[in-house]
């Protein structure tokens, strides 16, 4: 059966106007969209009604760590997780996903997990086999030997672990680490451009963690095999170097020059600022930083002075900028993505520009072409927001305005008892 569901007022992802429509769907994708109301539901279609609250499309977070759940305390990236087992890190990325699901995010990349929990998981979910968003998954993040995702640097040197990294520091080693990701069939490629034990140390210096040749070959070898690739990198020489190997995406970007803004607009290489992060930091303080982390203080500061002035500069020179929240950093919680929104018009987009930043253009961003828009052809995802995101965009962050959550056609939230509108007829 055919379900059709009336909206009075639809956001769809690509930037258009809100309006009155009508989305049918069969199965789990959008077969078509009508822009008006009442005429198109056939008799035997199921008709859902929404319409008061303004129906946009599932949300994407561009940028999480389903390993770690981003209260404080919780060691995703250092000893801690290391002493976690195989079973609990994996039970605890469906934990995380879970919180980004309820929040209306119907659509998260892992841009790096391990034990490639992130592929069990996302597999799991596809299957039908269990509940959560779609993952757009990369495996093992690569990095280089004490490089800012090497795991076993916080070992002593006589211990050594199978599988939490991939550990690269030539060409040859970087091609063998894509395909070894490849084997697992990853569907984008994670590395890491820069350092960030650099900028602790040395008062903000942005490091290149691998030479140009090493990013040559990693970021080859992955477009030969269809997989669009992204760095964590905050700016200087590694960015250049990454550019100019033709990298698709930046994560963080914080220090991020003007040239090299530049050359992502004409390159088409996208920015995925997490905000969020930086947010947190003003917010929290030192508390802010990773456990056992406390000479970060310096960099917490620069990035503070930094990130939103950078991201203003992009979205000026026509940088592609989309919401990716870095849940897992201390308090950057699952669950709470929708504070990337906030953190991306204090950064001058307006309230359309980041919900496009979290809807249709991360989709075109990660290469996810079957969601981020209501629209012929994708999965059926969308969520009735029971308030105007678009007049005040914070309202995404309160649980009680994502009113329904619709993942390929079937309802996996549903708030709608609560909401404004429903109580008054209630009463
Ligand atoms: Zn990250």
């Amino acid at each position: 059966m055919r379900l059709v569901i009336r909206a009075n007022r639809l956001v769809d992802g690509s930037g258009a106007e809100p309006t009155a429509a009508e989305v049918i769907i069969d199965g789990d994708r959008i077969i078509d969209v009508f822009r008006g109301q009442g005429t198109m539901a056939r008799d035997d279609d199921q008709v859902l009604s929404l319409l008061e609250g303004t129906l946009i499309p599932g949300l994407i977070d561009a940028h999480v760590h389903l390993v770690g759940s981003g209260e404080p305390g919780d060691a995703a990236f250092g000893v801690g997780d290391v002493m976690s087992s195989i079973p609990t890190v994996t039970l605890n990325c469906f934990r995380n996903a879970q919180r980004d699901l309820d929040a209306g995010f119907t659509t998260v990349r892992d841009a790096a997990a391990r034990y490639y929990a992130d592929i069990a998981l996302r597999n799991a979910i596809n299957s039908g086999a269990l509940r959560g968003p779609r993952i757009w998954a990369c495996g093992l993040g690569i990095t280089s030997t004490a490089g800012h995702m090497d795991r076993e640097k916080v070992l002593p040197p006589h211990v050594s672990l199978p599988g939490p990294s991939a550990v690269a520091d030539t060409p040859d080693e970087a091609r063998k680490a894509v395909r070894q990701n490849l084997r697992y069939d990853v569907d984008f490629i994670k590395f890491n451009a820069t350092l960030t034990e650099h900028v602790r140390r040395y008062g903000g210096y942005c490091a290149p963690e691998m030479t140009a040749e090493t990013m040559q070959a990693l970021i080859q070898e992955a477009h030969w095999h269809g997989r669009k690739v992204t760095a964590h990198c905050y700016g200087g020489d590694g960015a250049t170097w990454a550019l100019d190997a033709e990298i698709d995406g930046i994560e963080h970007g914080f220090y991020l020059s003007d040239s090299q803004l530049d050359r992502m607009a004409s390159q088409g290489t996208v920015l995925c600022p997490t905000l969020s992060v930086v947010g947190r930091f003003r917010e929290f303080g030192e508390r802010a930083l990773p456990v056992g982390a406390q000479n970060l203080e310096l960099w917490r500061q620069k990035a503070i002075a930094h990130a939103w002035k950078t991201v203003r500069r992009a979205r000026e020179l026509g940088v592609r900028i989309i919401c990716g929240t870095d849940a897992a950093m201390p308090y950057v919680r699952h669950g709470e993505n929708a504070y990337e929104l906030e953190m991306l018009v204090e950064a001058g987009l307006s309230t359309h520009e980041a919900l496009v930043a979290a809807t249709g253009g991360a989709a075109d961003g990660i290469g996810f072409p079957d969601v981020g828009r209501i629209e012929a052809g994708r999965y059926a995802d969308l969520v009735l927001v029971d308030a105007d995101p678009l007049a005040d965009i914070r309202v995404l962050q309160a649980p009680e305005c994502i009113a329904l959550v619709i993942k390929g056609g079937e309802i996996v939230v549903d708030r709608r008892a609560g909401m404004a509108s429903t109580a008054g007829t209630a009463a």
